[in-house]
């Protein structure tokens, strides 16, 4: 399919053209018809996959068309960076288009914002508290609002901007298009788009298998014994950046402290984080300074560091979708890379997922030399009672009395 086919009008094609861009990707595909066609649509697509072209195209198709002067599409992004990116996609697709866009976030001082916006502007780019902020102070009017955007949905749940959109939605006008954009769809998103979209459709891309630049390997240990085990891991393995996720923010908080009092070079990257921190973490990582970055699914959204070795997962990931993305993040450009999952016997279900996402068996690997008990994956049924342990996964060092077991080496092993 050409962008041509999809009736974008001709002063937009010349700008697609001027990008590069030779043919629409699958959400756009997908999405620029519904948009066109004015119903509300809920976009399921993770950064990397042309979602942001996807909305900015068919609403500049809009724009072509009077009136001018007061804020028609509104755009809420959770992040500094992806509303400053965004606004410059709109400048760029836009580039043949009259219109004029404002990028509204905080970190910066608010006159210059104001004086932007009194100027007029047609398309609003904004994080949430800082338009709130423009809305008390009456130095923005969303009454003319015809459509508008909420992208990476959970991530600003993830950050708990719900409560500031919804008192955002409270000033525009009911009658409105709306698009909503999440690359996951947990239930506060769920019912936050059932309140705000009407009859909407949903846009999904089929999800990709993992490059073959990757090799995969899990790692079946005992659930306490992890973050012993990781330690062990890195101490053996050549790394260059290594990214690791955990399920939570806390995890992935506690888990960099812990690997930092081991000596090594780590930052967590997760939701609690304010814009600065979060910052600093990824640069620093990009940078090199620091080596391993320690973070959530939705914190990790979007990092594209070129030397990432290895992605390490600490916690298995909840979907096979999921790991896709993970582990996305190595190997990108034919370099190699390498992919390790600790597992523990409550993942049964999810390694079953991963060895037909793979489409053979992963392969299963245990540190030689260091004592402990590998658990057995891959039975989803319960053992049999006469050898089932007195909790779930039947470890060895429970059924011994102990709880906590240390790292012992054998002699001769480092
Ligand atoms: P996004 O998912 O919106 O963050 O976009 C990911 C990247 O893909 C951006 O660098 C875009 O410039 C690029 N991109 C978007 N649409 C296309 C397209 N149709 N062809 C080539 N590149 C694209």
């Amino acid at each position: 399919m050409t962008f041509k086919e999809l009736n974008l009008l001709p002063q937009i094609l010349k700008a697609l053209e001027g990008c590069g861009y030779k043919s629409p990707t699958p959400i756009q595909e997908k999405a620029i018809p519904r948009v066109l066609a004015g119903d509300d649509l809920i976009g399921l697509a993770q950064t990397g996959t042309g979602k942001t072209a996807a909305f900015v195209l068919p609403l500049l198709q809009r724009l072509t068309q009077r009136p001018r002067g007061r804020v028609r599409v509104l755009v809420i992004a959770p992040t500094r960076e992806l509303a400053e990116q965004t606004h410059k996609t709109f400048g760029t697709l836009g580039r043949h288009v009259d219109f004029r866009s404002a990028a509204v976030y905080g970190g910066v001082g608010i006159g210059p914002q104001i004086q932007k916006l009194r100027k007029g502007a047609e398309v609003i780019v904004a994080c949430p508290g800082r338009l709130l902020d423009h809305i008390e102070r009456g130095t923005v009017d969303l009454r003319g609002v015809e459509a508008l955007v909420l992208d990476e949905a959970d991530r600003m749940f993830d950050m708990g901007f719900l409560p500031d959109i919804r008192k955002v939605m409270k000033n525009l006008p009911a009658r409105r298009q709306t698009l909503l954009f999440s690359a996951t769809m947990p239930t506060d998103i769920r019912k936050l788009a059932q309140e705000i979209l009407q009859d909407p459709v949903t846009v999904q891309i089929d999800h990709e298998t993992p490059a073959e630049t990757i090799s995969h390997a899990l790692y079946p240990v005992e659930r306490h014994f992890k973050t012993t085990f990781l330690m062990e891991l890195l101490s053996r393995t050549k790394t260059e950046s290594i990214l690791v996720f955990t399920k939570t923010k806390h995890r992935a908080k506690k888990l960099a402290e812990q690997l930092q009092m081991a000596g090594y070079k780590a930052a967590s990257l997760q939701g609690n984080l304010s814009q600065n921190k979060r910052q600093a973490a990824l640069d620093g990582f990009r940078r090199g300074s620091f080596k391993i970055l320690v973070a959530t699914d939705i914190a990790a959204r979007g990092i594209d560091v070129s030397r990432i070795s290895h992605v390490i997962n600490y916690d298995m990931p909840d979907s096979s979708e999921a790991y896709t993305h993970r582990i996305g993040r190595t190997g990108r450009a034919c370099r190699t890379g390498e992919a390790y999952t600790l597992v523990t016997p409550e993942d049964a279900e999810m390694v079953a997922a991963i060895d037909r996402l793979l489409g053979r068996k992963t392969e299963r690997r245990a540190l030689q030399g260091l004592e402990y008990t590998v658990p057995e994956i891959g039975r989803v049924s319960p053992a049999p009672a006469s050898r089932q342990a007195p909790s779930r996964g039947g470890y060895a060092a429970r059924r011994s009395g102990n709880r906590q077991p240390q790292l012992r080496r054998r002699a001769g092993v480092n």
